[in-house]
C-alpha cells in the first residue's frame, strides 16, 4: 500500500479550513504565520511557495517576506525580534538553509520559542525530550501521522531510523520512542547497515542520498517512510532515499516522493502555527 502524504494532507488541510472559518468570529482574527526567505534558491523558493498555498488552502494569514542573500545577520536577527514583539503574527518561520555567514543556530534561537512554528528552537526541542508540552517538529510529526492514518501499530515495533539530524531523524526516532517502538538510530558510521535495516518493521530513511536503500535492506512487510528528497542523478527528476521501485513490492506500506512525507510537512506546519495561535489566544503555555 502506498500512503499517498498528498491525499491525507488535503484531507487534514480541509479539517483545519473549516476550524479556521470559526476564528474571526470567535478570536476577531484568522493566525498569521511569516515566512523569511533570504537569497533565491530555486528549492527554497518552491518550499516557500508552497507553504504560502497551504495557507491559503487552510484560510490561514500568510507573509513571506524575502530578504537578499547578503543581508547582514544582524539585520536579520532584528527583523525576527520585531516579529516576536508583533501581537499580530502567530507563527515565524526562516526558511532553510541560510547563507554561510549567517549562523543557523542564532536565527532559530531569536525566534520566540512560543512562534516556533518549526519546533527547533532549543526550548522546544528540550521539552520534546522531557516529555512536555512543546510544538513539534513538522516533519518527524508528519511521519507519525502518516503511519497511524496507514494503519501501522507503532507501539511494541522494532523502528530503524536512518539519519541521526536535528531536524529529521532525532526527533522521529523520539516520536517513535514516544508511541513505544524499539528504536535504533543508524548513521553513516554504522557498521553493516542492511544488518540493522533488515531488523525494521518500520523503516525511516533520512539521509539525503537517491536510491540509496535497496531491496536487500528491507525485510518483507516492512513499512517504510522514506524522508529524502533528491534529484535522481540520471532523469533530474525529484526522488527519495529509497529504491521506491525495487522496495515497494516488499513493503507493507511506503511513503513516495514526491507527494509522501513533504506534503504532509507542509500540513503539520498548518497545524503547528493554528496550536501557536491558540496558544497565544488563550493564554496556554507551549
Ligand atoms: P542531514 O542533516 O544531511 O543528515 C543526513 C543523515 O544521514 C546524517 O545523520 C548522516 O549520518 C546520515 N547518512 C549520510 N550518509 C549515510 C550513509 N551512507 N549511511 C547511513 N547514514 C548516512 O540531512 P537531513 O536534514 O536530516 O535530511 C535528510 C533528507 O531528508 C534530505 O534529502 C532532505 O532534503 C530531506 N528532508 C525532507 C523533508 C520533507 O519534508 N520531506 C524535510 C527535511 C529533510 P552522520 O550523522 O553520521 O553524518
Amino acid at each position: 500500500m502506498i500512503i499517498s502524504g498528498k491525499e491525507l494532507s488535503a484531507k487534514l488541510k480541509a479539517e483545519m479550513a473549516h476550524q479556521v472559518a470559526a476564528f474571526p468570529q470567535k478570536y476577531g482574527r484568522v493566525p498569521h504565520l511569516v515566512v523569511i526567505l533570504v537569497g533565491d534558491d530555486p528549492a527554497s523558493v518552491s518550499y516557500v511557495t508552497g507553504k504560502a498555498k497551504a495557507s491559503e488552502v487552510v484560510g490561514i494569514r500568510n507573509t513571506t517576506i524575502r530578504k537578499p542573500a547578503d543581508i547582514p545577520e544582524a539585520e536579520l536577527l532584528d527583523l525576527i525580534r520585531q516579529l516576536n514583539e508583533d501581537d499580530t503574527v502567530d507563527g515565524i518561520l526562516v526558511q532553510l538553509p541560510l547563507p554561510e555567514h549567517i549562523r543557523e543556530a542564532k536565527v532559530i534561537e531569536t525566534i520566540s520559542e512560543a512562534k516556533d512554528v518549526d519546533g527547533f528552537h532549543p526550548l522546544n526541542v528540550a521539552a520534546l525530550w522531557q516529555k512536555q508540552p512543546c510544538v513539534l517538529p513538522c516533519t518527524p510529526k508528519g511521519i507519525i501521522k502518516m503511519l497511524k492514518a496507514a494503519g501501522v501499530e507503532i507501539k511494541g515495533k522494532r523502528a530503524v531510523v536512518i539519519g541521526r539530524s536535528n531536524i529529521v531523524g532525532l526527533p522521529v526516532a523520539k516520536l517513535l520512542l514516544d508511541e513505544n517502538a524499539t528504536v535504533t538510530i543508524a548513521h553513516s558510521k554504522t557498521v553493516d547497515l542492511p544488518s540493522v535495516t533488515r531488523q525494521a518493521e518500520i523503516l525511516v530513511v533520512a539521509i539525503g542520498k537517491p536510491g540509496f536503500v535497496t531491496a536487500d535492506m528491507v525485510s518483507e512487510g516492512a513499512a517504510v517512510i522514506d524522508v529524502g528528497v533528491n534529484r535522481n542523478p540520471a532523469t533530474g527528476k525529484l526522488c527519495g532515499d529509497v529504491d521506491f521501485a525495487a522496495v515497494e513490492p516488499k513493503a507493507s506500506v511506503i511513503t513516495p516522493v514526491p507527494g509522501g512525507v513533504g506534503p504532509m510537512t507542509i500540513c503539520c506546519l498548518m497545524e503547528n502555527t493554528i496550536e501557536c495561535f491558540l496558544n497565544r489566544q488563550e493564554n496556554r503555555l507551549v
